[in-house]
């Protein structure tokens, strides 16, 4: 299994990016629960023909979809390593507690937060997003809302973000109990960055009207189009009115480890809280997510759990330095750590900066090229790794170029030619190139540019 698996990667170039599941093989997949056993071998076999063939193909070098990692060897059989250990890593005096307590003072310091402090490792920046609102919530709400819940509040909560920020964070808010009308989308500027004055001016009236502004979301990488807010001017508004100030980095975090782009997070080290995943831009296999409180929690943890079978014995595997599962939602939790540890040690955190580098590099060159091409238009700045751009024809009617670039983006997937995603910027569909992919090379953009410009033409 580990060879195939090694051969698997090693000739991911060479296989279409995607293809569609044929319905005998979906057949298959919804047979009855097995009553009986099979061999491993039959069990296998059945993996390479039914299963393996049709993965989401984020792997490919030219899979640049939505915003999904690449993964690595190493990885890969980090997760072996781990599921063979099979720590419950919840607490407890044992390695996975300590190596997940060491990456995450790691990761502290690539956002210059203190080396102490609240956090964990995730399924992902939806989940670190959840909880960096949770703490929020429990800390700037007036009465305790742990205990008493938000009946208890007097005043509606409000918690302002961009109209870029990604959808995780309203379904956040909805999950805590806050519900999606807490959430005030504030107005962009032409780079999709938040409008702080416009910020600015509607806490005061939410204020002056009775209602409660607690926090505020901050992207460093929108998922549209990567724009970063200006992340010290949010800063010195938070400590201004008193507010949280949560930074959704889910990929564009990982700018902190590449110098040339360093200087965009500048002010990320005065937050209360940041989610980042690091199955975007580390590579690290799925799933992985982090979120980091600047302070410690008092007590046990940030959401503390409590039961008559945790309380403190002086010594032995019941203790350890932190207590994890205090420290999120999940008790039961793997050894997520290890892929992390194995990654950065590998690598070093300068090469994996090298390679976030890299990507904004080839963004830049597939936006010229864009820019070049008389059939092709960019649709907004490509500040970091994220190029919007679609096909155009002269004259044609909007509602027709929809059709085209729609039409467009499902003969790439079709053909497992490339896979960008797609997204709607001032109300026109357009294609949407993330790109957090260290296979990639610049001949892959070459292919994208030339297949829309050849698709394009055709369906015209
Ligand atoms: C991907 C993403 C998320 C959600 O992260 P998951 O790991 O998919 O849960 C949140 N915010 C932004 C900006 C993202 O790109």
């Amino acid at each position: 299994m580990v060879d195939d698996m090694m051969d698997f990667l090693a000739e991911v170039r060479d296989r279409p990016v995607w293809q569609q599941i044929p319905p005998s093989v979906l057949g298959q997949l919804q047979e009855p629960c097995p009553e009986g056993p099979s061999p491993a071998a039959e069990v296998y076999r059945r993996f390479r023909e039914e299963i393996l063939p049709f993965a989401h193909g984020n792997i490919s070098p030219r899979f640049w979809g939505l915003v999904n990692g690449s993964g690595s060897a190493t990885g890969m059989l980090a997760e072996m390593l781990a599921a063979g250990m099979n720590c419950n890593s919840g607490f407890g005096e044992q390695a996975a507690v300590h190596v997940e307590a060491q990456v995450l003072v790691w990761m502290r310091g690539w956002f210059g937060f203190p080396a102490q402090g609240s956090g964990s490792l995730v399924g992902g920046c939806s989940v670190a997003n959840f909880l960096g609102l949770a703490a929020a919530r429990n800390s700037m709400t007036g009465s305790d809302v742990a205990t008493r819940g938000l009946q208890a509040e007097a005043q509606a909560i409000r918690v302002y973000g961009s109209s870029e920020t990604h959808s995780s964070v309203v379904r956040g808010l909805e999950m805590l109990g806050m519900g999606a009308e807490s959430f005030v989308a504030i107005p962009c500027n032409e780079g999709f960055e938040v409008d702080v004055d416009c910020l600015q001016e509607r806490i005061r009236a939410d204020r002056a009207t009775g209602l409660r502004p607690i926090a505020v979301v901050a992207n460093a990488g929108t998922v549209n189009t990567g724009a970063t807010d200006d992340l010290q001017a949010l800063g010195a508004l938070c400590r201004a009115e008193d507010l949280w100030l949560h930074v959704d980095g889910a990929f564009g975090a990982m700018a902190a480890l590449a110098p040339g782009l360093r200087d965009r997070l500048a002010g990320i080290e005065a937050a209360d809280s940041i989610a980042f995943d690091l199955h975007k831009w580390l590579h690290v296999p799925y799933d992985c997510g982090a979120v980091l409180l600047r302070d410690k929690a008092e007590g046990p943890g940030p959401f503390p759990m409590r039961g008559a079978y945790l309380s403190p014995v002086p010594s032995g595997i019941a203790t350890g330095p932190v207590s994890f599962m205090q420290q999120g939602l999940q008790m039961s939790r793997g050894f997520r750590a290890l892929k992390v540890w194995f990654t950065l040690q590998e690598h070093g955190a300068a090469k994996l900066g090298r390679l976030v580098q890299q990507n904004v590099d080839q963004a830049a060159y597939l936006a010229d090229r864009i820019d070049a091409h008389p059939a092709l238009e960019r649709r907004a700045p490509a500040p970091l790794n994220i190029v919007c751009f679609r096909f155009v024809r002269p004259g044609a009617p909007e509602e027709e170029l929809d059709a085209i670039n729609r039409a467009i983006l499902v003969k790439l997937h079709h053909d497992g030619i490339a896979v960008p995603s797609h997204t709607v910027l001032h109300g026109r569909f357009c294609l949407r190139t993330a790109v957090t992919n260290h296979r990639s090379r610049r001949e892959d953009f070459d292919v994208l540019v030339d297949a829309v410009a050849r698709l394009g033409t055709a369906a015209d």
